[in-house]
């Protein structure tokens, strides 16, 4: 017989202690043996009633509750809708008898409850969480396409009020620690550590014989009113509005869900409303939407975070002091990330004015969370103490990591490893930051190759999650080890790639950006365009994307990719967006951004007027129309294929790299899962796909024509997983 996955223990005092512990998995989730087990539980408190003082829900794990079962919730299908609402209700109705026993019971937060798990501690008259470092807590079910539909929409509307609910915990999504959710109200007491726990939930216990919620007391009103109140009836249209402008159109259900949800439900009695969520929860589990985003942002980040793509065989490896070439906006930056991660930076630029600007960079952010309360002085001036300004090569003695983000220039990036190289520790790390040179060219500057790689950030620093590695040629298996360990350190997301021209992610939005462009060298209307994009779900429209980029660069790139492609030999097939770019850039002296002036108008302080009339003059825009849906495919086509070519030539070594690569990195819409699972779900699957991509080869030109690596694939009827 198997272990159960719930324990019941009465003490002497007749408190009992109900404590998750799934014998089959290092974390505890609402599978079919906590169902069970939790359900048992509950019987056996009511049948014991009268020997029974008062509830303890505790975890044996390092983490109170992880959360859903999402093997199961991705399983979800639409013939199965009954069966799954009753599942959902009946878990739902063990946390109904629990919190209305008669008996107080008190949840004891010992690490991280998530989702499904913060669901359970909502059944507790009183949340007591263990200050632990890392615990998180929190409903993120919005972020995976879900919502919180164990009774997490319906318990925090009535403890929070509707519109501290849903816009500070259910549609952010955020994962607070036990302090901020303190603060928020998502718990009620703090203790130091969990050994701490049982003592104040026992005394909280004996103090409150008689707790219930109060939302089963007489003349409950949930906190800012319901929503018939005046005040709430005023602002509840504002709701849905500026959720719709936060979506920009993006295909996105799971916030409109949960927003109707809470809705819905605050007009009615507790009950009622914990029925009206599952009924929104199952309607998003049966949507490919969510299946998507389950794939991608828990199973594939998953795989990475625990060592995917990280070459095994290698203690790992903590940076000790990091050095720093260049203090400009990415070097100033990377500095920031690392010493906030408690790493000893020096952070070198051509002068120590230079380099003190750069760390003026840290200073700046580190003053805006102190005054917003996210950081203490303490904090904060220990992190600021661990970047050392220096313009000479002396000060990376002892350094074992370096990280160069000097000018995008071969020569340039090469003397500065040059001037470091004997100073560093003799196995120090040589990484570059560089966006689009040759990992492998920049290491023949450097005595040791194998020590050299490619250690791609993304802009703004301090928010994108995202690092792409990439290996060259000579680059060894234990230096890659370490700049995993390196990104893992810093808290982000590493994916690895083989070296290539533009890596991964700036090749495969470099398609995207194209396609549009393309399109309004065809006369379609440039907001048209822009729109597409923003409704298929990209956070931004490609034209805007390009102004930012600079289209001046985007052009010196490919006319340097060029040359370098055909002295190999290649033949270069021109994409219908050169010309178009040309004509902007030595015509019409349309740079971007930067410069004031590119597909948009910007007035002077930097901000988008309108879409450039002279657009209309050079290309007829408007003259053309496109289904929505070919302008959309157009763009996302253009990227999954090229991400299929990435796969198909070893730049990319895994689809789960691919995938949260494209949404971490490149805005690739979130819904889709990343552009890999893009292909798998498309209608019909990858024969669905591929009928489609023959369609637009068709309509738009031949560089939409499926590989024969995915043809064969769809034949075979293997996806890319
Ligand atoms: P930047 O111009 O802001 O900074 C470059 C810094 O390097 C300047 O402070 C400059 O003084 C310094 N520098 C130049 N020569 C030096 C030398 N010999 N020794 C020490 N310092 C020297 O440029 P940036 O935007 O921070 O980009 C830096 C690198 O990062 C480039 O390779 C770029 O391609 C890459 N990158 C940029 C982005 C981005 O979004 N800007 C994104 C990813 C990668």
């Amino acid at each position: 017989m198997t272990e159960s996955a719930v324990r019941y223990s009465r003490a002497e005092d007749g408190i009992v202690t109900i404590t998750f512990d799934d014998p089959d998995s290092a974390v505890n989730t609402m599978n079919d043996a906590y169902k069970q087990g939790l359900h048992e539980a509950v019987n056996r408190l009511e049948a014991e009633l009268d020997s029974v003082t008062g509830v303890i829900l505790a975890s044996a794990k390092k983490s109170f509750f992880a959360g859903g079962d999402l093997n199961r919730l991705r399983a979800a299908d639409p013939e199965h809708v009954t069966e799954q609402t009753q599942y959902v209700n009946e878990v739902k109705q063990d946390f109904r008898r629990l919190e209305t026993l008669g008996r107080p019971v008190v949840a004891a937060l010992n690490g991280t409850a998530l989702g499904g798990g913060y669901e359970v501690a909502l059944s507790a008259h009183h949340r007591i969480a263990a200050d632990v470092r890392g615990s998180q807590i929190g409903l993120p079910e919005v972020s995976l396409g879900l919502l919180p539909g164990g009774g997490g929409i319906t318990r925090t509307v009535r403890m929070l009020g509707l519109q501290k609910a849903l816009t500070e915990v259910i549609l952010p999504a955020t994962r607070f620690s036990p302090s901020q959710a303190l603060e928020l109200g998502l718990v009620d007491e703090i203790v130091d550590d969990v050994e701490a726990l049982e003592p104040a939930a026992r005394a909280w216990i004996s103090a409150h014989p008689d707790a219930a919620q109060p939302w089963d007391l007489k003349g409950f009103k949930i906190p800012g009113g319901a929503p018939t109140s005046p005040a709430l009836a005023s602002a509840l249209p504002a709701f849905s509005s500026t959720l719709r402008k936060q979506l920009k159109g993006a295909p996105l259900p799971a916030p409109r869900a949960a927003l109707a949800a809470a809705v819905e439900g605050a007009y009615v009695d507790i009950d009622t409303a914990l029925l009206v969520e599952t009924r929104y929860l199952v309607s998003l589990t049966i949507d490919q939407v969510a299946k998507n985003m389950i794939k991608a942002l828990f199973f594939d980040l998953q795989h990475i975070n625990s060592g995917g793509s990280r070459p095994q065989g290698f203690p790992k490896h903590t940076v000790q002091k990091l050095g720093v070439l260049g203090a400009g906006m990415m070097g100033a930056a990377i500095a920031y990330v690392s010493a906030k991660a408690g790493i000893e930076v020096v952070l070198k630029d051509v002068s120590l004015e230079a380099a003190e600007k750069g760390k003026g960079y840290a200073q700046a952010l580190e003053e805006k969370a102190l005054a917003g309360g996210k950081t203490t002085a303490e904090k904060s001036a220990a992190l600021l103490a661990r970047i050392t300004p220096a313009a000479e090569a002396s000060a990376f003695a002892g350094v074992d990591f370096v990280i160069e983000a000097v000018f995008e220039s071969v020569p340039v990036k090469q003397g500065v490893f040059q001037e470091i190289q004997d100073v560093v520790q003799p196995d120090a790390v040589l990484g570059s930051n560089t966006s689009t040179l040759p990992i492998s060219t920049l290491a023949e500057g450097v005595k040791r190759q194998s020590d050299f790689i490619g250690i791609h950030f993304f802009s703004p620093v301090d928010k994108m999650p995202l690092v792409e590695i990439v290996r060259g040629e000579k680059t060894s298996d234990e230096v890659l080890a370490k700049v995993f360990d390196y990104v893992l350190q810093i808290r982000k997301t590493p994916i690895v790639v083989n070296d290539s021209r533009g890596f991964f992610t700036s090749r495969v939005i470099g398609k995207f950006i194209a396609e549009a462009v393309a399109a309004v060298g065809e006369g379609v209307e440039p907001a048209s365009i822009e729109q597409a994009a923003l409704q298929a779900g990209y956070p931004a429209g490609a034209l805007q994307l390009l102004d930012e980029l600079t289209l001046s660069l985007t052009q010196k790139i490919r006319v340097e990719t060029r040359q370098a492609e055909e002295a190999e030999g290649k033949s270069w097939v021109e994409h219908p967006s050169e010309a178009v770019i040309d004509w902007m850039v030595d015509d019409a002296g349309r740079i971007g951004r930067r410069e004031g002036k590119g597909f948009y108008d910007y007035d002077e302080n930097g901000r988008r007027t309108a879409l450039w009339p002279g657009l209309r003059d050079k290309y007829g825009s408007g003259k053309r129309e496109l289904p929505l849906k070919d302008l959309q495919e157009r763009m996302l086509f253009a990227e999954a294929l090229d991400a299929i070519d990435c796969l198909d030539n070893g730049v990319l070594t895994s689809v789960q790299d691919a995938n949260i690569g494209s949404i971490y990195g490149i805005g690739f819409p979130v819904w889709t899962g990343g552009v890999l699972q893009y292909v798998n779900q498309y209608q019909g699957g990858l024969t669905g796909f591929v009928d489609r991509a023959r369609e637009l080869a068709v309509s738009y030109g031949e560089r939409f024509e499926p590989p024969a690596s995915l043809v064969a694939r769809a034949q075979s009827g293997e996806i890319y997983e």
